[in-house]
């Protein structure tokens, strides 16, 4: 069989044609199609397939061998028949877009030479954002916007690109950006006293029609720099989507967009100074809790007994509700707060104290169908009972106040 003709290779604009089926066969994903010539771009280059129509089938997937012969991988390919005339057309949206991209990388590569003459090593078209790698090892913010400046200029310029059919000679005589891939009869892409570079996919006409380019991000990835970019339409989509984020970040602070950063930043450090000062006042509070839980605990052979069960408490504050009470003086603190899904226990007893919070607390957990354990002196633990909770800790206690 013959490469197939692509007659995108000399007029990316053609969306609609006419071709003769010369093969037809099901195959795993649909009707595997093989035409005389065709204007669906197979995937390659980084650039991704055209997807429409051949006849009333739909195309979901265009592939070519390395014999140069394009499949299109159709659905309900039963009516295509071998050796019909059968017309193709191709979704619009998606080659402008692919063509947008893919001709915007060709006007960025050659800008980032421009900028700090850092080759392109790959490329490729993602489904919402697109990425170079550059050989560049040490880029800045600065050269990024630098690259993107001459790329936007040569846009506005709106400057003719030119496919040229060259042989290898012809071919080495013109200022190729990159080597090419094949040999023989190479197509070769120009734009107008900017850039020459040999490649196969679809391009713009004039670079007007790319729009625009805007670097989202660069990284450094495995000594190159991967750089991230949109053109075209999607750079319209990435900015509805940055200024409405901007917009409702800054209506959150009734402020207009652009000074939503200060405002974010000024009310993350009164967040921190906030939080500082809630803590001081938290050990404030804690330290008068302990001091008046122990002014009115029973005495227990020398020692303070307290035991308390709170509600919805959290459990860090209720942790150091105890430490501050056996801190204060010879006593055993029994704390328990009640959580939707069960209840939590604190243990604690002062240094000079002898019962077991480790033993004791397994006793308590036993109750709640629970776990826990820890040190002598303080342990921790819970169980999905809350509602035994008060009778756990009246257990516990008297077992403390005996082994006391
Ligand atoms: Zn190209």
């Amino acid at each position: 069989m013959q490469p197939t003709d692509k007659l995108y290779f000399t007029d990316s604009s053609i969306l609609e044609f006419d071709a003769t089926v010369l093969d037809v066969r099901p195959g795993a994903d649909g009707y595997k199609v093989i035409l005389d010539r065709t204007a669906f771009y197979p995937t390659g280059g980084g650039q991704p397939n055209d997807t429409g129509m051949l006849g009333d089938a739909r195309v979901i997937d265009v592939v070519e061998d390395e014999l140069g012969i394009v499949s299109h991988i159709v659905q309900d390919g039963a009516s295509v028949e071998r050796g019909a005339t059968i017309s193709g057309k191709i979704d619009r949206a998606r080659r402008q877009d692919h063509m947008q991209q893919h001709s915007g990388q060709h006007v960025l590569s050659q800008a980032f030479i421009q900028a700090c003459g850092a080759e392109t090593r790959s490329f490729h078209l993602g489904p919402t954002t697109s990425t170079i790698d550059i050989e560049s090892p040490t880029p800045t913010d600065e050269l990024i916007q630098t690259a993107e400046e001459i790329a936007n200029a040569v846009i506005f310029e709106d400057r003719p690109m030119r496919v040229h059919m060259v042989n290898d000679e012809q071919a080495a005589r013109l200022p190729l950006r990159k080597e090419s891939a094949v040999r023989g009869s190479i197509r070769v892409i120009e734009i107008d006293n900017f850039d020459w570079s040999p490649c196969g996919g679809t391009h713009a006409a004039r670079t007007g029609q790319i729009g625009l380019i805007a670097l989202r991000s660069w990284e450094r990835a495995k000594r190159m720099t991967r750089v991230e970019f949109v053109c075209g339409h999607r750079v319209l989509d990435d900015y509805r989507l940055a200024h409405n984020t901007a917009v409702r970040v800054a209506r959150l602070f009734s402020a207009d967009r652009d000074s939503s950063p200060e405002l974010v930043a000024k009310a993350l450090d009164e967040n921190r100074e906030l939080k500082k000062r809630t803590r001081d006042l938290l050990e404030l509070a804690m330290t008068a809790e302990a001091l008046e839980s122990l002014a009115t605990a029973e005495v227990v052979q020398g020692f303070k007994l307290i035991h308390a069960v709170f509600n919805g408490r959290d459990f860090d504050e209720v942790r150091t509700l105890a430490a501050k009470i056996v801190g204060a003086e010879p006593a055993i603190a029994l704390l328990a707060t009640k959580q939707p899904n069960g209840a939590r226990l604190v243990f604690a007893r002062s240094k000079s104290l002898i019962p077991d919070m480790g033993k004791l607390m397994a006793e308590a957990c036993r109750v709640l169908d629970g776990r826990g354990g820890g040190r002598p002196e303080m342990a921790q633990g819970g169980g999905p009972n809350a509602d035994k909770v008060e009778l756990a800790l009246e257990a516990v206690a008297k077992l403390a106040s005996v082994v006391a």
